[in-house]
Formats: C-alpha cells, structure tokens, sequence
C-alpha cells in the first residue's frame, strides 16, 4: 500500500494551500498526514491514521475500485451459476408444501451469503464499485430461469409455488447486504 498518491494531482494554492487567509494566518496547525498539506478543519477528514485532505480522499477512492470488464464478467458468470444451483435449490425447497415457507426465510439469506462468499473469494482482491449490482442482476436471472416451472405453477394458482421466489428475493438482499460495503 503506497501513502503518498501522485494521483492526487498539485493542490491548487488559492484553495487548500497557504494563501487561504485563515491557513496563512496560522489559525491551523492541522495537516494532512498524507501529504502534509495545510489543512482547514472542515475540510479534513478524519481516518484511524489522522486527518486527511479531500485530495487524497478522492484519490484513494479512485484507486480502491480496481476491477476492469474482465473482472465484471467474472462477477456475473459465478453469480450466475450460483443463482442456478440457487434457484434449483429454492425450488426443490418449494416443493416441500407450508413448511417450505419457514425453510426458506433460513435457507434464502444463507445461499445468498454463500454466493458472496464465492464471488469473494474467486476476485480476491480485487474490487469493483457495481460488483454488488452484476451479482445480484445475475444471480436472480440464473435462479429465475431454474424457477420457470414454479413461476408456471403460480400462474396455475398454486400460491405455494411463490416460496421459492420468496426465498430468492431474501437471497439476493443478503448477497447485496453483504457485498455493498
Ligand atoms: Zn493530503
């Protein structure tokens, strides 16, 4: 991890630098504990590390996504896959009658933190700002297609066959729980 972010770019002088009259004046002594910078309380931000300016915050945002296409595509095809064992699962559960409708408020956020889990471990490190949202657009088109036949069955009346679509929807609210930081 580097501390000092070249990225960050010159601050411009008239508006963090010393010719702000307040800074000029030494009525701060704050700096920036990153790049030393003079800095007003209100615009310092505060970091287990000390105060930091907004140039290296907005840095530090820029560096910490660092997924490309590649690693989005990744994201989507794992949650995909999962969504279809998901949606299998769901539907099996479905099957089960009244009981499955207790079943599932366990089982649906549990599946759903295990496919974070997965797409976790899968990227690693690397982090991606909509990461959460392919997850879950993927997730719930892969189980959506397994529960086309529990979707044919709601439309045939059969009220039990919303279980599983119930137990998807608290698996895809666990799966953007856990992965919207
Ligand atoms: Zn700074």
């Amino acid at each position: 991890m580097t501390t000092q972010d070249s990225s960050a770019g010159p601050a411009p002088a008239t508006e963090y630098g010393y010719q702000c009259p307040y800074v000029a004046s030494g009525a701060t002594t704050l700096r920036c504990s990153k790049c030393n910078r003079p800095l007003m309380p209100k615009d310092a931000k505060r970091t287990p590390t000390g105060y930091v300016c907004p140039y290296y915050v907005k840095a530090r945002v820029a560096t910490f996504y660092n997924a490309g296409i590649e690693h989005y595509v990744l994201v989507a095809i794992v949650a995909l896959v999962l969504g279809a064992i998901s949606g299998f699962v769901l539907g099996f559960v479905g099957n089960i009658g009244f009981f499955a409708l207790i079943l599932v408020i366990f089982v649906g956020p549990a599946v759903g933190a295990l496919v974070a889990e997965a797409i976790r471990r899968v990227l690693g490190h690397v982090r991606g700002m909509y990461f959460w949202l392919t997850a879950a657009i993927a997730m719930a088109v892969g189980a959506i297609f397994l529960l086309l036949p529990s979707a044919f069955s709601v439309l045939g009346g059969n009220i039990f066959s919303l279980i599983p679509f119930l137990g998807l929807g608290l698996a895809v609210s666990a799966l953007v729980a856990r992965m919207r930081i």
